[in-house]
């Protein structure tokens, strides 16, 4: 069974009279345990769509669904059951600056609905992407590389089936790069879902998972096995 299938999906913005369009007219289904890499130039769609995905934003046409059960069309418990099937970084570090780790992850295991289970849930976290040292860190403290796996365990903090991840991999290093790709394929081989934007195209590459190329909003490739660039 399809997890997330997007019928016809636009999303326009409008700026300074002129309407723009992020995503036009795009199908796409993403199959539980799919290992999903979303490529484009700068503009070309991929936030937008990993924030339809999320149903965090909504279609201006077209519907989103998740298990077919329609997202934008989800209101109360339905709602905040779809919310939590997701895993979500974003471009933007949303870690709290005046927060330790362990309490950021608290927040948001909180916010998931884990009450007493949140702590133990947070520390196994941060031990999967092999930070169980930063608990009582601030962000400050940590390198950039360490920022966006801390960023990952948040995101995985209620074991979300899904994770959407928006430039995960920005501005960092080869060995830090290398080491998210590792911890990625190792959760998918769990059967996590992964949809993750990226320039990588170096790592694309030799993953050789599904990539999904996008043009002006317009989906322009979808090819399993893929490598960065081709489109067939
Ligand atoms: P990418 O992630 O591939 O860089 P985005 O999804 O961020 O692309 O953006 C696609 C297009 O939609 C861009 O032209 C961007 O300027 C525009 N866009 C995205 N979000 C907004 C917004 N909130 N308001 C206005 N325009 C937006």
């Amino acid at each position: 069974m399809p997890v997330i299938h997007l019928e016809k999906v636009t999303k326009r913005y409008t700026e300074e009279g002129r309407t723009l369009y992020a995503v036009r007219e795009l199908s796409l289904t993403i199959e539980q345990g799919d290992f999903v890499f979303l490529i484009g130039s700068s503009g070309a769609g991929k936030s937008t769509l990993l924030k339809l995905m999320g149903g965090e934003i909504s279609p201006d046409e077209g519907e989103v669904y998740l298990n077919e059960v329609n997202i934008g069309k989800s209101f109360g418990p339905w709602r905040t059951r779809i919310t939590r099937s997701f895993g979500i970084v974003n471009q933007e570090c949303q870690l709290i600056r005046k927060r330790t780790i362990g309490d950021n992850l608290l927040l948001t295991a909180a916010a998931a609905g884990m009450r007493r289970k949140g702590k133990a849930a947070a520390r196994k976290a941060l031990s999967i992407v092999g930070l169980a040292a930063v608990e009582n860190c601030y962000p400050a403290e940590l390198s950039l590389g360490e920022c966006r796996r801390v960023e990952l365990a948040r995101a995985m903090v209620n074991s979300p089936p899904i994770l959407l991840l928006d430039e995960l991999t920005g501005n960092l290093d080869d060995d830090n790069i290398w080491d998210l790709m590792h911890l990625l394929n190792e959760l998918n081989s769990r059967g996590t879902t992964i949809v993750m934007a990226t320039h990588a195209s170096q790592y694309v590459n030799i993953m050789r998972r599904r990539v999904v190329t996008l043009v002006d909003g317009r989906l322009a490739g979808d090819v399993r096995n893929g490598k960065y660039g081709r489109i067939v």
